[in-house]
């Protein structure tokens, strides 16, 4: 068995909320359950996206949280940079891979066809498969239409059924080909999708552990599908719920007290919401004063409940 290596991967594109503060303490729970390391990795190729300050923000909210970690950019470790904007000669390399297998081609479709299977993790609605138009021309270079992107050329054999075992959403079967079809792995614009990047750096770094909010679920196909055609082993998941408004509905990251740093301005406990994130998480730590030890010593995913969980839960206790 490899050494459990776990990883938390914010992107910098705004203040650190609720939900993925929730994200974190149970990743960081298992590292320290299972005596692993655990990895921060700032997500930040996505250049317009970046907000100014928001990775210090980011850090300075999970530090005051009480988590710490063993590999970052500011601690170094084997698996440097941390960032994935310092990464990318190892992602141009993994596409020059799969282009020297036939497993990716040059795609011109129009932006609005891109956009609708783009590869952002929080665009939402990820609109219909793409069609494949591009898939018979490969890598050749030929009349652009635009600045062509890179699609991987999903496998049509069985390679593209993927069976997911989550740690909370439990197992499934999903076909990649089906569901989202061949998806970009670089932007027209140069830019690296997260699809990829998130891929090579968990592959890269040896994550055995994957631990993050459940609107991401709907990536794992494709990221497991990627990794084994990298020729890695991919790692194992556990998503855990978002948070919803008591009527269920979408919670904005504006919302009051939906950010970290509202509730460090409020002067509040950290350990206090630590305390109350675990128990609206099906942890009830008791008024411990060290809720990350007890969580670690507690966790069990089977717990965690697969349906969103009401922010108001955490509120009322925080
Ligand atoms: N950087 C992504 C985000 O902040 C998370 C990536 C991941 O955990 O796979 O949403």
């Amino acid at each position: 068995m490899p050494a459990y290596r776990g990883r938390f991967a914010p992107s910098p594109t705004g203040a650190l909320h609720l939900g993925s503060a929730a994200a974190a303490l149970f990743c960081a729970a298992a590292v320290r359950r299972e005596g692993g390391t655990l990895v921060l990795r700032m997500e930040d190729i996505d250049r317009p996206r970046v907000v100014p300050g928001a990775a210090e923000a980011i850090l300075d909210d999970l530090a005051w949280l009480g988590l710490r970690w063993d590999e970052s950019a500011e601690l170094g470790g084997p698996f440097a940079p941390y960032v994935q904007s310092e990464r990318l000669a190892l992602y141009e390399a993994a596409i020059d891979d799969l282009a020297a297998r036939g497993l990716v081609y040059y795609c011109d479709c129009s932006r609005a066809e891109i956009a609708r299977v783009a590869s952002a993790p929080h665009a939402g609605e990820e609109g219909p498969r793409y069609p494949g138009t591009c898939r018979p021309f490969g890598m050749q270079q030929r009349d652009f239409r635009r600045p062509p992107a890179v699609r991987l050329a999903v496998p049509d054999d069985d390679r593209a059924i993927v069976t997911i075992h989550d740690r909370v959403l439990g197992t499934y079967t999903e076909h990649v080909g089906a569901v989202t079809g061949d998806f970009v792995l670089r932007r027209g614009d140069g830019v690296f999708a997260y699809q990829l990047a998130v891929v090579v750096d968990d592959l890269h770094m040896q994550i055995t552990d994957v631990v993050r909010g459940a609107d991401l679920a709907s990536s794992s196909a494709r990221q497991i599908l990627l990794a084994k055609l990298l020729r890695g082993t991919p790692p194992t998941f556990a998503h855990v719920p978002l948070l919803v408004a008591d009527d269920g509905s979408r919670l904005a990251k504006r919302d009051k007290l939906m950010a970290l740093r509202d509730h460090r301005a409020a002067g509040s406990d950290p350990r206090a919401l630590v305390r109350a994130i675990a128990r609206a998480y099906g942890h009830d730590l008791g008024d411990t004063d060290a809720p990350l030890d007890a969580l670690a010593e507690t966790l069990d995913w089977s717990r965690l409940p697969r349906a969103s969980v009401r922010v108001s839960a955490i509120l009322a206790h925080a």
